[in-house]
């Protein structure tokens, strides 16, 4: 819940996946072949009160077509991961007055009423990464672990996570499982949202009852059009 200053956060999910979007092509795979919607994955971003965007996918101007998104205002840069900054030209194409902010560790700004903190996550020995503070949600899509994470984990209700890989750490990502072990015993976090799921070859119904088992209801793998209110 927002603190008494804080404005109601819409937070929208416009796309779901890590590197690609699935299903993948030619892949024969359960999580591919699955009719459920749920399974269908734009790349990783969300969308805050209509208006500002985190993280610009290659997938960026299917993304503002099929969820009719015209309010945007500005978009904000996790890090130098095609997957997270590989629309940002087409998206400048199509949409000229739109504010680009790479962000970087340690920014601390207000935006359109919103107060955002940028911290630094690791996650590529190369390219800079930064988790957000979105008022008191926190959103990091991609982390090969959460130490730095932890103070800000630890002081709020809702985190958005990530949901790239099963059971061993791969690619600068943190497994689900260890995200799960991390995050269970924080009992201030209501819900966890699991975004930037990868290609495990389970479907969002499979995935949603394994995290249920491994973590607890509080637990929940993310799907592009979901829709939270905090
Ligand atoms: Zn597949
Ligand atoms: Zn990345
Ligand atoms: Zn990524």
């Amino acid at each position: 819940m927002p603190g008494k200053l804080e404005k109601k956060l819409i937070i929208k999910f416009l796309g779901t996946s890590s590197e690609e979007s699935i299903p993948r092509e030619g892949c024969e795979c359960v999580q591919c072949l699955s009719k459920d919607k749920n399974d269908n994955r734009l790349r990783s971003s969300v969308l805050i009160n209509k208006k500002i965007m985190i993280d610009a996918t290659p997938d960026v101007l299917k993304q503002l077509s099929k969820r009719q998104i015209d309010a945007l205002e500005a978009v904000l840069i996790t890090h130098e991961h095609a997957d997270h900054n590989g629309g940002i030209k087409d998206l400048l194409r199509a949409r000229r007055d739109i504010r680009i902010i790479k962000l970087a560790a340690g920014q601390h700004f207000k935006l359109l009423g919103i107060d955002f903190h940028a911290f630094k996550v690791k996650h590529s020995n190369l390219v800079p990464t930064v988790g957000v503070e979105i008022n008191s949600v926190i959103y990091i899509p991609d982390y090969a672990d959460l130490d730095w994470a932890m103070p800000y984990l630890k002081n709020t209700k809702f985190a958005i996570l990530d949901g790239s890989v099963l059971g061993r750490n791969f690619g600068g990502h943190l497994s689900i499982n260890e995200t799960v072990a991390l995050t269970k015993p924080l009992k201030n976090l209501r819900k966890i949202y699991l975004t930037h799921n990868g290609h495990t070859r389970r479907t969002h119904k499979e995935m949603q009852k394994l995290v249920h088992e491994i973590g607890d209801s509080s637990f929940v793998i993310a799907y592009d059009g979901l829709e939270i209110e905090v």
